[in-house]
């Protein structure tokens, strides 16, 4: 374990959850940060505050609403039905919201250094990056050494989840002892329903597909 506290951006999904709970592990003392952004599903604020308190970790919401303002995507604007595959042609499926880890995790620096915390984590990963450039390990190597030198810090940003696809994201988080939490308290669905989801979304496919996967494996 480290000696020292760690700041985690939390959504209160799957994965940011595991990620909680991995730090936990890690290190001595954990905070929670979540971000109103204009998602149209502003309940998962709610819902992360609930798991946070399970975990007994302090929890803060802040307010980004130009996010939403900025640009037009699916998990912000009412009026778009969203991408369920990534449209031929185009790099990016339309639940992609431009710059959010950029401003989520630059917030959270900024964040952390008010509080001399310099261990951030966050829950992207390459493996089921689902077309997000923003997930990438390139990305968040980049966005490290930027916020280092825009602050003149030796931030260390955790990525546990990087290069592990679902079953094995279930895989630590049944490691952890938090499986039950993760599979009823979470909510990863785009369309905005907890724990199993709406079924049918691509986050919700992604997700089932994972835990699948993983029981299968545990049960072979
Ligand atoms: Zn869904």
């Amino acid at each position: 374990m480290i000696d020292e506290t760690a700041l985690v951006v939390f959504s209160g999904g799957q994965d940011s959850t595991t990620c909680l709970f991995w730090a936990q592990r890690e290190f001595k003392e954990v905070h929670a940060l979540s971000f109103r952004y204009g998602q149209k599903h502003e309940r998962e604020v709610e819902l992360a505050r609930a798991i946070a308190g399970k975990a007994g970790v302090s929890f803060t919401v802040m307010d980004l609403p130009l996010i939403g303002a900025l640009g037009h995507n699916a998990l912000t604007d009412t009026s778009m039905p969203m991408d369920e595959q990534i449209p031929d042609g185009k790099v990016c499926p339309n639940t992609f919201v431009p710059g959010r880890n950029l401003f989520f995790l630059s917030v959270a620096a900024v964040w952390a250094r008010e509080r001399g915390i310099r261990h951030i984590v966050t829950g992207v990963s390459q493996t089921d990056y689902s077309g997000y450039p923003d997930c990438r390990d390139s990305f968040i190597k980049s966005l490290n050494v930027t916020l280092n030198l825009a602050m003149d810090e030796q931030f260390v940003l955790h990525t546990p989840l990087m290069w592990l696809d679902k079953a094995q994201t279930w895989a630590l988080a049944d490691e952890l002892g938090v499986m039950d939490i993760v599979r009823r308290d979470t909510m990863t669905c785009y369309n905005g329903i907890p724990g199993d989801g709406c079924g049918h979304c691509p986050a919700c496919k992604l997700r089932r597909e994972g835990l699948e996967k993983y029981l299968g494996t545990i049960n072979n």
